[in-house]
């Protein structure tokens, strides 16, 4: 096979890597990005660090992406974390592992991997042209709105990696949506995906509180029941901890039942153990103290409980207990998808085939967070994105080839 012009729209994290496995198989690339520059979410990603991939055992990293389809997987086996650590080595950045099992740049920061990673492409086949917003379909050809009017591009493969619906600022507004529902392939709508929740605060509460964060606790929901930490905010609760639950949680709210995370204040201590400490203060002890005293609750728990139980300070001991390690907060909505760090949602797996072509629009390929899939934070997210980068640039060799 000789060499083919292939045209890649967004360039994140899985249309770049698309890029560079296709060059790497000798073919001439383009990439059209609609913002003045590239992978704009993978350098936000970068200011917390850049939490590049995970390092628990493979089997426990692909659970975390629920019930996703086969072929994420396939692509996943395809390129594992260790290959995300050895890809960013051969561009000249370490990586270490965190306390928690997360992967970083040991840099903690995007630019410098990004900057060798474009750098890479010099020479090899790949142009990339910024400015250049897809607008659409004419016939076979893709439509692209650019400071210079509009064009139209045909190529021997395209590839769709223009992302998921958060934080839209950043280039992935999925306004292409429509587009592919009318040609016929099955989209889900986006939804929220590691994203915070709402939740009605006392307006004292909320003063005193928003910004504060409850460290060393664990929250349960039909997703199980995690350590970690989260923050109280101006609208309700965000952090880690909460985003291991949305999607449980979202759902259940999608579905119009109540949800709420039930919150272990004090994880090391049972709770007989707490009944027995807190039934040692007689009635003349004022309720902080007997909390801080019997339970080592202060500050923001020990306000929490109450904001949230506001017959707290009359229960019984046993009772008390057993709200302290399982303190339920009630949740109204999540918060917008334009917050959320990832968006569930997307093309739907049944409208693409194994190499990650849209069976309804052959020689159309999809990559990353625009296909439906989701995960947690803990560089899942990017995993995935580059893995499925990597899938459909093979998907597109094999199609050229056949
Ligand atoms: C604040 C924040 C922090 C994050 N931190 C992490 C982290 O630490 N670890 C992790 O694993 N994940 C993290 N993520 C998630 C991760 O960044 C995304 O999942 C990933 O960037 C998605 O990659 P993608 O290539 O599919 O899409 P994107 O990165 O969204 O790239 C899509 C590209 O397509 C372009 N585009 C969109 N529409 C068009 C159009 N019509 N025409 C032309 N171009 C278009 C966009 O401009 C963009 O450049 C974070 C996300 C956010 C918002």
């Amino acid at each position: 096979m000789g060499q083919k012009n292939i045209a890649i729209v967004g360039g994140g994290p899985s249309g770049l890597m698309a890029a560079q496995v296709l060059a790497e198989r000798g073919h001439a690339v383009t990439v059209y990005d609609s913002m003045p520059t590239v992978a704009r979410k993978f350098l936000l990603a970068g200011k917390s660090g850049l939490n590049i991939t995970h390092s628990e055992p493979y089997a426990a990293f692909a659970e975390r992406f629920g019930n996703a389809s086969p072929r994420l997987r396939a692509a996943l086996d395809a390129f594992t974390p260790d290959d995300v650590r050895q890809w960013a080595q051969a561009l000249g950045t370490e990586t270490f592992v965190g306390s928690s099992g997360r992967v970083f740049p040991e840099v903690m920061k995007a630019s410098p991997l990004l900057r060798a990673w474009l750098r890479s492409f010099e020479g090899r086949g790949v142009k990339i042209l910024t400015r250049h917003r897809w607008t659409g379909f004419e016939g076979n050809e893709l439509t692209f709105y650019t400071s210079d009017g509009t064009k139209r591009v045909r190529a021997d493969a395209m590839l769709l990696a223009v992302g998921g619906a958060s934080y839209p600022r950043l280039g992935s507004d999925a306004l292409w949506l429509p587009w592919l529902l009318e040609k016929g392939v099955t989209v889900s709508d986006f939804q929220p995906a590691n994203c915070g929740f709402d939740v009605d605060w006392s307006e004292t509460f909320r003063d005193r509180f928003a910004g504060a964060a409850l460290k060393g606790v664990t929250a349960t929901s039909e997703a199980g029941t995690v350590p970690g930490e989260f923050v109280v905010s101006k609208s309700g609760i965000e952090g880690s901890l909460v985003y291991a639950h949305t999607s449980a949680l979202r759902d259940r709210l999608l579905r119009g039942q109540p949800a709420e995370l039930l919150i272990d204040l004090a994880p090391g201590r049972t709770v007989e153990k707490l009944a027995k400490n807190l039934g040692r203060f007689d009635s003349k002890t004022s309720f902080s103290n007997r909390l801080r005293k019997g339970a080592g609750l202060e500050g923001v728990k020990a306000s929490l409980l109450r904001e949230l139980s506001p017959d707290a300070a009359r229960m019984a001991p046993l009772d008390l207990a057993a709200l302290i390690k399982a303190l339920p907060i009630p949740l109204l909505r999540p918060r917008p998808i334009v917050e959320a760090i990832s968006s569930a949602g997307g093309v739907a797996w049944e409208a693409i085939d194994d190499g990650y072509m849209l069976k309804a629009l052959p020689g159309l390929f999809v990559a990353g967070e625009m296909i439906d899939w989701e995960a947690p934070t803990g560089g899942y997210l990017l995993t995935a994105c580059f893995a499925t980068g990597r899938a459909a640039a093979r998907g597109i060799d094999r199609w050229l080839s056949r």
